[in-house]
């Protein structure tokens, strides 16, 4: 039996081996999907940030030709601007934050960046002009401090540190034996949902870029840290084009535009006060979440972290 089971359980390590190879392969596969589906235009130009307006103008978007997503959606965000975008999961939300960071080209529509349409830009100048944190990140398989520093390569440690002290992190990180050093990932020490989703905020805060997305980029922190770092996002903004899908309606009250977005639509805009004198879907939302808190989200929970 014991001869048995050893090269099972030799097996079974291989198995682990194979299978994570596998799972990296498929991310990097899925990376070069995305490139092949964008290409640069040949005569494409490099982007040039003057204040970084954003506007969508009428953009319709469908991953499959058969099923709209976005349906004739426009907004600007004027530049050093906030805009925050609402609304029920499935509505759209983060396919805007997709198209503005051009992992798809728009169906129909334009969005340009100070009057420069995406489809005409090398998206080399666009991502390093643009900090997004996802929905959900992803880690690579390195060490805490390179992923933060990849947000700008060349990084001091010392930079490195501010941002994560920033995003709340640094006394995490401090606390593994290798500190900076602990690789992460699938191969190194797993992070829950919210460790991530720090990494992902120091990264960005470290390219300290003119244009940030923000996609639900704290639903998976408890309250009280979710304040911290608001303050520390809030102030990050400033001065800053900033696309910021919320997840809690209190972190979207002082932005300069409100969307509310249902079914690939914009059904609500305002500021807030506006948006709760319009007593329509945003102010419902906001009663909802006076009364029950965080169980009323302004979005659906984000698909537990993997
Ligand atoms: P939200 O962020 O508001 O929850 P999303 O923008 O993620 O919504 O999704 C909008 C719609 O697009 C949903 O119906 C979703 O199922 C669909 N969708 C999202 N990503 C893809 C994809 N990669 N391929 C096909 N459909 C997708
Ligand atoms: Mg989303």
């Amino acid at each position: 039996l014991i001869q048995l089971y050893v090269p099972l359980n030799f097996l079974g390590v291989l198995y682990r081996e194979v299978k994570q190879g596998l799972t990296d392969l498929e991310r990097m596969f899925a990376l070069l999907e995305k490139d092949r589906e964008i290409a640069d235009a040949p005569d494409a130009t490099v982007l040039h940030v003057a204040g970084g307006a954003v506007r969508f103008e009428h953009v319709s978007f469908a991953y499959d030709a058969a099923r709209p997503i976005l349906h004739d959606v426009s907004f600007e965000i004027p530049a050093g601007k906030t805009v925050a975008v609402v609304g029920p999961s499935g509505a759209g939300k983060s396919t805007l934050a997709r198209l503005l960071y051009r992992f798809y080209d728009v169906t129909g529509g334009a969005i340009t960046i100070d009057g420069q349409d995406l489809r005409q830009l090398t998206q080399n100048s666009l991502r390093k002009a643009i900090g997004i944190v996802p929905q959900d990140t992803v880690l690579f398989n390195d060490t805490v401090a390179y992923n933060i520093a990849y947000g700008r390569p060349g990084a001091s440690q010392a930079e490195v540190e501010g941002a994560a002290r920033a995003a709340h992190i640094h006394d995490f990180i401090a606390a593994t034996p290798k500190g900076y050093e602990t690789m992460v990932g699938e191969r190194g020490l797993k992070l829950s949902g919210g460790e991530k989703q720090r990494v992902a905020i120091a990264r960005t805060l470290l390219k300290n870029p003119p244009l940030m997305i923000f996609d639900e980029a704290t639903s998976a922190l408890d309250s009280a840290n979710e304040r911290a770092i608001q303050g520390e996002l809030a102030q990050a903004a400033q001065g800053r084009t900033t696309l910021v899908i919320a997840h809690r309606l209190s972190t979207v009250v002082n932005a300069a535009q409100i969307l509310v977005m249902a079914e690939g639509r914009v059904v609500e805009r305002g500021t807030h006060p506006e948006l709760l004198a319009l007593d329509g879907r945003y102010a419902h939302m906001w009663r909802l979440q006076q009364t029950h808190g965080d169980t009323a989200a302004a979005t659906d929970a984000p698909d537990s972290p993997t």
